[in-house]
């Protein structure tokens, strides 16, 4: 073998009519000896720098230009983005003009993910606590600010939140751009308002009932639709909410907290798994089955008024930023806010 390497390197190589772009000299073409051990194309290379003659050549040159182009091309999209959502283009909302909703959100999302020198929101993904209990309650928050135009992404956003396309970068995912606060302080002080956004007062939040319990059944069923995904997800069983669950478990609500909604779910889970185990329903079926259980189960409970037992939190699905700053922070009813049904009477 040591023999053959070195007679297949020895012999002469053919020179070729190509001139390498980048040096003086002929491309080479090693002959191509019989039976080849070789693996790989037999192409022309330059003898001086290694050159070869197509677009995927790995020389030095070649790379280096590569990585030229790339860096080239990051520089043309970071200015993009800094044309694109430069402040110069937005005007900024008035802080008095912000309504409870607007507060509400605003309170979450900057005690949830404002960085540490109050500059921008990082983006959503990146966070370790959930703003609120659901993907499409969070979307949906951020949403809402976005189309009222009081966070806009940040100039300094990342290429890859946006959507690399033709409208570059005029599409954005919600989740991974950073946002800048658009708005213009009551006291031409940015962070004064900040620390109000952060922390809105109680008394305007308590003059507005209809706002406080709306928002308290809107929390309090997605918190029970998490813990019902959850349980799902523990058994198993493969489920997406709709809006038949959502009618259930918003009539339960009227009835009953989130604590006793979790013992009904728990219940009604555990039911179900024991017939799927003991194959007397398949998993789908016996998913669907849930629901309709807690829709029973809590009409009987309604009707005969029962008392129902009070779950906790579950460990593994701490209270989320939405349900601290509007139960906690806000209307000061900390833990009600879960173990009590909503009423209009805060
Ligand atoms: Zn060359
Ligand atoms: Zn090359």
């Amino acid at each position: 073998m040591f023999q053959l390497h070195n007679l297949l390197v020895s012999f002469p190589k053919k020179i070729t009519e190509d001139q390498c772009e980048y040096c003086d000299a002929k491309l080479v073409q090693d002959w191509r000896a019989k039976n080849s051990f070789r693996l790989g194309q037999n192409r022309p290379y330059c003898p001086i720098c290694s050159h070869e003659n197509h677009d995927q050549c790995k020389c030095s040159t070649c790379e280096e230009q590569r990585r030229e182009a790339l860096i080239k091309e990051e520089n043309r999209k970071k200015n993009l983005i800094r044309e694109h959502y430069n402040q110069k283009n937005y005007e900024k909302k008035l802080e008095e003009n912000l309504s409870l909703e607007d507060k509400l959100f605003l309170s979450v999302l900057i005690r949830g993910g404002l960085d540490e020198n109050l500059g921008h929101i990082v983006p959503i993904w990146t966070l370790d606590n959930k703003l609120t209990p659901s993907n499409s309650f969070t979307i949906e928050l951020i949403k809402t600010l976005a189309g009222r135009g009081l966070i806009v992404p940040h100039s300094n956003s990342s290429i890859e939140a946006f959507v690399d396309d033709e409208t570059f970068p005029g599409t954005y995912y919600v989740d991974r751009v950073l946002y800048r606060i658009n708005i213009n302080s009551l006291d031409n002080n940015y962070h004064n308002m900040i620390e109000r956004l952060m922390y809105p007062s109680q008394g305007e939040f308590e003059a507005d009932k209809d706002f406080c319990f709306n928002m308290w059944k809107k929390i309090a069923l997605n918190e029970s639709i998490e813990y019902l995904l959850y349980s799902f997800n523990k058994v198993g069983f493969d489920f997406n909410p709709g809006e038949k669950t959502h009618k259930v478990f918003e009539n339960l609500l009227n009835h009953y907290s989130v604590a006793q909604v979790y013992s009904i779910i728990y219940r009604a889970v555990a039911n179900s798994t024991k017939l799927y185990q003991e194959k007397k329903m398949p998993k789908k079926r016996a998913a669907n089955a849930v629901i309709t259980s807690c829709e029973n189960f809590g009409e009987r409970a309604i009707a005969e008024g029962w008392k129902l037992s009070k779950f906790r939190r579950d460990y593994n699905l701490p209270e989320t930023v939405i349900s601290k700053v509007f139960f906690t922070s806000i209307l000061k009813i900390a833990y009600i806010g879960f173990e009590e049904k909503p009423t209009p009477n805060i």
